[in-house]
């Protein structure tokens, strides 16, 4: 669940359950996968729902998570993935669990079959929950309320896309962000002295 206020996914459900509903959870969804070795699901201590969590140190740099699709889509809905300008998919396991953060400790590397692995920015000790900024795979956000909860000291104050990250963010996240994005900048970034010029 992002850090986020969302009316269509209430917290009071996760935090009610407790644990019970993560185990239901986890049972449900086929298992841990060999791919996710090293994190889990857990609700997290202060009840606001889901998060992801290391179950061991990781290295920055290091492949946190390794991504895998289960779905394409032709638009975009609020568990779709960006992959491309005009292409959206639908990640297995704990890849669409990974919340929100404004200073995220992962960023996001398209693998060989074309869905995220999750690497790490970062030193990630055992135990600390793993986030990643949603603006590293969406060029626009439109499916969150604008409220950011994530409680980085530079935390945005709203959940945005790509396109309103301010250049140094951009700058920072270096290669671990969807490479789509980065040719749109490419293209807009081309067609601006033409606009300028007429
Ligand atoms: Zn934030």
């Amino acid at each position: 669940m992002p850090h986020v206020l969302t009316s269509t996914l209430p917290d009071a459900t996760a935090s009610r359950g407790g644990s019970s509903s993560v185990l239901a959870e986890r049972e449900a969804s086929t298992t841990q996968f060999p791919e996710e070795e090293g994190v889990e699901l857990r609700s997290r201590a202060d009840g606001k729902g889901d998060g992801v969590l290391a179950t061991r140190p990781f290295a920055a740099g290091e492949t946190v998570m390794v991504g895998f699709l289960i779905g394409a889509l032709t638009d975009n809905n609020s568990h779709a993935t960006q992959v491309g300008p005009s292409r959206w998919a639908l990640h297995g396991g704990l890849g669409p669990k990974v919340n929100h953060s404004c200073d995220p400790n992962c960023g996001v590397r398209l693998n060989d079959g074309q869905a995220f692995d999750f690497i790490a920015r970062r030193a990630i000790g055992a135990g600390q929950e793993l986030t990643f900024d949603y603006a590293m795979r969406n060029f626009t956000i439109d499916h969150f309320p604008a409220t950011c909860l994530c409680g980085a000291a530079g935390c945005r104050g709203s959940v945005t896309g790509w396109k309103d990250l301010p250049a140094a963010r951009k700058a920072d996240y270096g290669e671990l962000v969807a490479p789509y994005l980065r040719l749109m900048d490419d293209d807009i970034a081309a067609q601006a002295p033409l606009q300028n010029a007429m």
